[in-house]
């Protein structure tokens, strides 16, 4: 997609502070962290949202998954008393600004539910 922020995070033509990739995925920090540890992990292909998902999608949704753990073992939220949020937001009722596909990892800090 040429229009596409995320897109354009992959391509390094917009700045990012990318803290983990692979082959499929490139995770940065959220420009707007709702919590100490706030990472984004996004497919290296452009799709819109998690509706968008078909059962040919499940490799990279798989990757989508791992990556998010090895993110949050990195930023020292995981573990057995630890813990983190993970939010694919879905629409304008769950509040979803950016169209290309995208993980939160939400952590460092107690959270509620359910979200607000
Ligand atoms: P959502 O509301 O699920 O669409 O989340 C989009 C997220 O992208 C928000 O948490 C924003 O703070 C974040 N965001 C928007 N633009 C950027 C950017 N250029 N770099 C990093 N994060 C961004
Ligand atoms: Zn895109």
């Amino acid at each position: 997609m040429t229009d596409c922020l995320f897109c354009k995070i992959v391509a390094r033509e917009v700045p990012a502070d990318i803290v983990h990739e692979t082959d499929r995925t490139v995770a940065f920090k959220d420009i707007n962290p709702t919590a100490p540890v706030h990472i984004l992990v996004i497919p290296r292909e452009h799709v819109e949202d998690a509706a968008a998902i078909t059962p040919e999608y499940a490799d990279d949704l798989a990757a989508l998954v791992v990556a998010a753990r090895e993110v949050a073992e990195a930023h020292g939220v995981a573990g057995p008393d630890r813990g983190y949020r993970l939010v694919f937001n879905v629409g304008p009722d769950a509040t979803n600004s950016v169209p290309h596909l995208h993980l939160h990892v939400i952590g460092g800090r107690a959270m509620t539910w359910p979200p607000g």
